[in-house]
C-alpha cells in the first residue's frame, strides 16, 4: 500500500494486521471477510483479495516471515507477483533490481517531463530515470527514500522545495517552473456515475448486499443500489428498480441524503432513500449475497467508503424514528 497511499496512512492498518495476523500462515487461515474489515478504509481491495491468497498453500512448518526470494512463493497469481513485488522493494538488498518507483512527481520535475504520468511517452522515461538513479547498494533505502520524498516534500500540490534535498538539482526548480508540475492530462475526463442507494428496513434489520468477489471494491457489503439520473428520481422508479434488482416491494420513505465520492478512474454521486420492506423475498439479480443485519451489525461487515460516508445520517435517522417504539418506525 506504500505504493499509493501515505506512510502516515498505512501505518495504523499495518499495525492491526500484524497484530491478526501476524505470520503468513495466519493470513493463509483467516477467513476473507476478517481480512477485508481490517482493509477498511484503504482502498484496493483487490489487495487484500490478492495478498490473502498466495499464502494459502502455505503450511504451518514453513518459515514464518517473509523470503527474500520470490521465487520461493509457490506460484502466486499475476496480481499477487506484483504485490510480493511491491512488499519485496522495501526490503531489498544488494544485488536485487528494484523495479517499481513511485517518485515519479519529483521525477517529473526535477527532469522537467513534460508529458503526464500515464502517458505512453512517459512509459519508459521512470525507469530509465530510475535505473540512472538508483543505489544499488542499498536499492530498499532509496526506493522507499524516493517515495517518502514523493509522499512529504515534493507533493503535487504545494512542493516543500525549501526542504527538498533534491533541489539543487531540479530543474523545475532552478526553472522557477514548479507550479507547472507534475504534468495533467487535460484531455483526460472523468466518467461520473450518479446512484440511487436503497436502505430498505424489515422490522429491525437493513438489507445489504456482498460485491462480487472478483472485480472492484469485490467481496465489500454495501446497500442496494441502481443507476439514475442525478436529477432525481421519482419513488415510483426506485421502487420498481429496486423489485427487479432484489426482488422485494417496497416503499420510499423519503430522501436520507446525498453523498459524493471520487475513486481513480471515476466519481460517484448517489441519492440515498429510506425505503420500508412490503413484502417479497430476497432474489439477486447481480450480487452472490445478502443479509439482513442490525444497524450494530453493519460495524462487523467490510464496507467500502462511499456507504460509510451517510452511516451518521442514517444512524441520527434510526434514533429519531426508532425511540418511540423501539425500532425503527420509517
Ligand atoms: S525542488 Fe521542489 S519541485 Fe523539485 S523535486 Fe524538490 S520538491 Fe519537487
Amino acid at each position: 500500500m506504500l505504493q499509493q497511499t501515505q506512510v502516515v496512512t498505512v501505518v495504523p492498518y499495518y499495525h492491526r494486521f500484524m497484530q491478526h495476523f501476524p505470520t503468513p500462515f495466519h493470513l493463509s487461515r483467516a477467513d476473507i471477510q476478517r481480512v477485508l474489515k481490517l482493509w477498511e478504509g484503504l482502498g484496493y481491495y483487490s489487495r487484500a483479495r490478492n495478498l490473502h491468497r498466495p499464502p494459502a498453500r502455505w503450511s504451518p512448518g514453513m518459515p514464518a516471515g517473509c523470503p527474500e526470494d520470490p521465487r520461493r512463493f509457490s506460484r502466486p497469481s499475476r496480481r499477487g507477483r506484483l504485490h510480493l513485488r511491491g512488499s519485496l522493494e522495501h526490503r531489498l538488498q544488494p544485488g536485487h533490481r528494484c523495479r517499481g518507483w513511485q517518485c515519479q512527481t519529483g521525477a517529473g520535475a526535477a527532469f522537467r517531463i513534460g508529458y503526464p504520468r500515464q502517458s505512453k511517452r512517459c512509459t519508459p522515461l521512470f525507469p530509465a530515470i530510475r535505473d540512472r538513479l538508483i543505489c544499488h547498494l542499498r536499492p530498499g533505502d532509496f526506493n522507499q527514500a524516493m517515495m517518502e520524498l514523493g509522499a512529504l516534500v515534493c507533493r503535487p500540490k504545494h512542493p516543500d522545495c525549501a526542504a527538498c534535498p533534491l533541489a539543487d538539482h531540479c530543474r523545475a526548480y532552478q526553472d522557477r517552473a514548479t507550479a507547472e508540475y507534475p504534468k495533467r492530462d487535460s484531455a483526460r475526463k472523468v466518467p461520473h456515475r450518479h446512484l440511487a442507494i436503497s436502505v430498505i428496513v424489515k422490522k429491525d434489520k437493513l438489507l445489504v448486499v456482498q460485491r462480487e468477489m472478483e472485480g472492484f471494491l469485490g467481496g465489500l457489503w454495501e446497500f442496494p443500489a441502481i443507476p439514475m439520473d442525478p436529477a432525481g428520481a421519482a419513488p415510483g422508479a426506485i421502487e420498481a428498480g429496486m423489485a427487479e434488482t432484489t426482488g422485494l416491494t417496497i416503499r420510499v420513505v423519503r430522501r436520507l441524503t446525498r453523498i459524493r465520492h471520487a475513486y481513480t478512474h471515476f466519481t460517484l454521486s448517489a441519492d440515498v432513500y429510506l425505503c420500508r420492506y412490503v413484502a417479497g423475498r430476497v432474489r439477486l439479480r447481480q450480487n452472490p449475497s445478502h443479509r439482513w443485519v442490525s444497524l450494530k451489525g453493519l460495524t462487523r461487515l467490510p464496507m467500502h467508503k462511499a456507504n460509510h460516508k451517510f452511516i451518521d445520517a442514517l444512524t441520527a435517522a434510526w434514533d429519531e424514528g426508532g425511540r418511540a417504539s423501539g425500532r425503527c418506525a420509517w
